[in-house]
């Protein structure tokens, strides 16, 4: 059964008291009323925003696709436009991120206007973005994560194999880290995590790609180089490190590292487990150095 409403006068007060912002705006898209809870959400005064173009809420380069969505529905077949998810700016120019749904409605005297419905998103919106985020980085050290980090593996053996270009892989883990947080505790240990993380990324190429595994383990991705050439960029950051004290107690910290460059028909599993075992030879020499693997056969040395 539809419910028939008796015409009433008051439609103003209601659109006033809505807790969501509303506007309406004219055919070419000028503010003819705001409600309080829409001049609240974008830092407005009404004054502000009456006889203003709604454009100058949009950002900058949405100018011209937001005006073509609005002229194109005012001229449309429908009376509801579909729910546009949008980012938009406040007075204080800071995005704002919100869902809008619109109606086209007639004025008394026939001229078309539209009515929108604005729902602030930016708290879920930023929500997302963060846990979209947290699934691909450390939270401490802000590197890749493992599952992340071994994901883009997969990707650059696909890339060697198609282009025939060389990988390399490092395994790395700081020596006696255990030491780190028993003098200085916990968030000392943290501390030097997170500043070896960043010596490590400024080290490394650009298109290197370094992960944190776990714990003060880490892996680094070098496409393109055979092994002699990563094991001196790993040498460069193993020097580095061992000569730059990190962290407000100045600590001394070192690095061991083994390095395998990716053979013919070599799986990911088989191709770490090869670099972890040249890092479990560094160590035993005596950690503070980079290890290469003995029995490497990677397809760009049998080719030459
Ligand atoms: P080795 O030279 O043989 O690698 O010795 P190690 O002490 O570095 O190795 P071990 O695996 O025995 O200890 C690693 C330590 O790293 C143990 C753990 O408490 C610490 N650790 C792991 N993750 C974190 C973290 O997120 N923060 C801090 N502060 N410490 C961590
Ligand atoms: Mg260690
Ligand atoms: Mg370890």
């Amino acid at each position: 059964m539809t419910l028939m409403l008796e015409p009433f006068d008051n439609t103003e007060t209601v659109i006033r008291a809505a807790p969501i912002g509303i506007c309406i705006t004219d055919a070419e898209g000028h503010f003819e009323m705001v409600n309080p809870a829409y001049c609240d959400f974008y830092g407005y005064r009404e004054e502000e925003l009456l006889g203003q173009h709604f454009t100058l809420v949009v950002p900058e380069a949405d100018h011209a696709s937001m005006n073509d969505l609005h002229q194109r529905f005012v001229a449309g077949d429908s009376d509801l436009e579909d729910t546009q998810e949008c980012e938009v700016l406040g007075k204080d120019g800071q995005p704002r991120n919100i869902l809008a749904k619109a109606a086209r409605i007639q004025d008394g005297r026939g001229e078309v206007k539209k009515v929108t419905f604005v729902v602030d998103i930016s708290e879920r919106k930023a929500m997302e973005q963060r846990l979209e985020y947290l699934a691909h980085h450390d939270e401490l050290t802000g590197l890749l994560n493992r599952r992340a980090g071994l994901g883009l593996l997969e990707e650059e053996i696909q890339r060697s194999r198609r282009y025939a270009t060389p990988l390399c892989v490092a395994s790395c883990d700081l020596d006696h880290f255990k030491r780190v947080n028993d003098r200085h505790g916990h968030a000392v240990g943290d501390q030097v995590l997170s500043e070896s993380a960043r010596m490590m990324k400024e080290t490394m190429r650009q298109h290197d790609h370094v992960i944190r595994l776990g714990g003060e383990e880490f892996l680094i991705l070098l496409p393109g180089v055979t092994q002699e050439q990563a094991s001196q960029a790993v040498e460069r950051l193993r020097q580095r490190l061992a000569m730059t004290p990190v962290a407000a107690a100045r600590i001394h910290l070192t690095l061991s590292a083994g390095i395998a460059q990716l053979a013919d028909g070599e799986e990911a599993d088989a191709l770490l487990e090869r670099a972890d075992r040249a890092l479990y030879g560094a160590k035993h020499k005596g950690r503070n150095q980079v290890q290469e693997t003995a029995e490497a056969h990677p397809a760009s040395e049998s080719a030459s």
